[in-house]
């Protein structure tokens, strides 16, 4: 049921990353070269322009200068053998090869190239094409660009002047349709054209493969995430992938985070678990009570105080018990880089020595404490506070005969190192490797019996785990136990800042 509109989304079509990139990597090369394209093919297509406006000048300037010489007017057909002497003369090789070369005849021979002479009265003398621009008789040169069936068309109009008299006698009329440039410009166009659609192609083919390796990535991520969703409690991960970039960053990230969070659910298990577990003794012994209550305690009365005692003896034992499981639960949550607090060891082992000594009179503590008073911890004082109890606590519920304790405190470069020694029962090695766990006694019966829960070093460990120390223990069983705490000491010269900063506050 719930996979369907999933497919049905799956198969709508969407715009990938792949297809997205690919757009935007064609679209801006393509604008890109557009913008180039145009600017070459303007100026290229200018400068055509120009070389035939001056081709065209000079050939007028040719043609007004070898017809100056004529006197008494132009005159209809004596124009052409003059335009082009070679031709009309021409028995040799020699002449026949200026003719070709000669500019006037080449242009002659274009057909898009007119050239027409007028006489001083605008009478048409000569005309290589029937003209389709109309002559306007000028006094000077005359230069236009102008377009006649749809083509831009050069016009020259020259007067032409005798050379010694320098009358009128006549005009040059060029027009020059430039077929060779229109040819040169669809050329250029139609390789730009090629070009722009290769450079689109392939820079679309490009930027779709790098997209499609980025997207095959993101994709195995997606499946991973995917998989975990489905059941939190799979191990799928994400695979190693090709590459070393933020992707593989975010995969390993992705991992680790993965792992971490699946061990918390794996924790949060075991601690329901064994919650439910120790609750279970308490409960069951009210409950007896409970029942012992309703058969014969209304009658006994004895039955009902003692069953009473119990009961309530139970009920506050569970109370202990959920306090400390609260606090384990604190103290797992603590990170030392969110506490500004800083808290001189010193004064609180000897307010620590001196309540629990108060408490206990009947042993005798013995606090040698090696340490000025600049050597500060950065942590929560309670907690300091918290670890000592504990440990003192443990001191005196697992001491025998011998009622003493020694707590002594000292420093090297980087750590504080506190240790708690008592003379009493000691902890077997295999204990010894058991004890920081939750819930952990070696004794069950006993423990109980002194009111532990078996969480007390439990919380100590975290703590000191949490603000960076260790905690470990030296026992021989039936001899007593030393347990050592070590903190790493804040340096001297933030000590005192943050002590100034901490001084109205504590
Ligand atoms: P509890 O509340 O039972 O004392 P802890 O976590 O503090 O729980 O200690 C776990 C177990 O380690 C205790 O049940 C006890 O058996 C053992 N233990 C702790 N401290 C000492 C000690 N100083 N001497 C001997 N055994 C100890």
């Amino acid at each position: 049921m719930k996979k369907e509109p999933q497919q049905t989304q799956k198969k709508k079509f969407r715009f990938t990353l792949r297809i997205k990139w690919s757009l935007a990597v064609g679209l801006t090369i393509f604008l890109t070269f557009m913008i180039f394209a145009s600017i070459l093919y303007a100026s290229f297509y200018n400068n055509l322009v120009t070389q035939e406006k001056q081709s065209t000048d000079e050939t007028a300037k040719l043609i007004a200068d070898r017809l100056s010489d004529v006197k008494g007017g132009l005159k209809g057909r004596a124009v052409l053998p003059l335009l082009v002497p070679e031709y009309y003369g021409a028995t040799s090789q020699d002449a026949a090869a200026k003719f070709s070369q000669d500019s006037i005849v080449n242009q002659l021979s274009r057909t898009d190239f007119n050239i027409v002479i007028y006489n001083q009265n605008a009478k048409q003398i000569f005309a290589s094409q029937k003209p389709k621009v109309a002559f306007k008789p000028v006094e000077e040169r005359r230069e236009e660009l102008v377009r006649v069936d749809g083509r831009s068309t050069i016009v020259v109009t020259l007067p032409i002047y005798q050379q010694s008299s320098y009358d009128l006698i006549g005009y040059v009329f060029l027009t020059n349709r430039m077929d060779n440039v229109r040819r040169s410009a669809e050329e250029l166009r139609l390789q730009m054209f090629v070009l722009v659609v290769i450079a689109v192609l392939f820079s679309g083919f490009v930027g779709y493969t790098i997209v499609y390796r980025l997207s095959k990535r993101i994709k195995m991520i997606s499946e991973t995430i995917q998989k975990v969703d489905r059941s939190p409690e799979s191990s799928a991960r994400i695979p190693e992938m090709p590459g070393n970039d933020e992707i593989n960053d975010l995969a390993d990230q992705f991992n680790s985070m993965l792992d971490q969070v699946q061990r918390y659910i794996e924790q949060q298990k075991e601690f329901v678990g064994d919650v439910s577990h120790e609750l279970r003794t308490p409960v069951a012994v009210i409950q007896g009570h409970l029942q012992l209550l309703n058969r014969w305690g209304k009658d006994d009365p004895e039955v009902l105080a003692e069953s009473l005692a119990a009961a309530s003896q139970e009920a506050s034992r569970m109370n202990s018990l959920i306090e400390e499981m609260l606090q384990l639960t604190r103290a797992e949550q603590v990170e030392q880089k969110n506490v500004q607090e800083v808290t001189d060891v010193r004064e609180v082992i000897m307010q620590i020595v001196d309540n629990i000594q108060m408490l206990h009179q009947d042993f005798s503590i013995m606090a040698d404490v090696d340490l000025d008073n600049e050597v500060s911890v950065r942590m929560n004082r309670n907690h300091l506070e918290q670890i000592l109890v504990i440990l003192l606590d443990n001191a005196i519920k697992y001491s025998a005969t011998r009622k003493e304790i020694h707590l002594s405190a000292d420093r090297d470069q980087q750590h504080i190192k506190i240790l708690v020694q008592d003379f009493g029962l000691g902890i077997s090695p295999t204990d010894q490797q058991r004890i920081f766990d939750r819930f952990y006694r070696v004794d069950k019966a006993r423990s109980r019996e002194r009111g532990g829960n078996g969480l007390g070093l439990s919380i100590a460990f975290r703590l000191v785990k949490a603000y960076g120390g260790e905690l470990t223990v030296d026992s021989v069983e039936g001899s007593g136990s030393i347990f050592k705490v070590s903190l790493p000491i804040l340096p001297t010269f933030e000590n005192s800042d943050a002590e100034e900063e901490n001084t109205p506050t504590s």
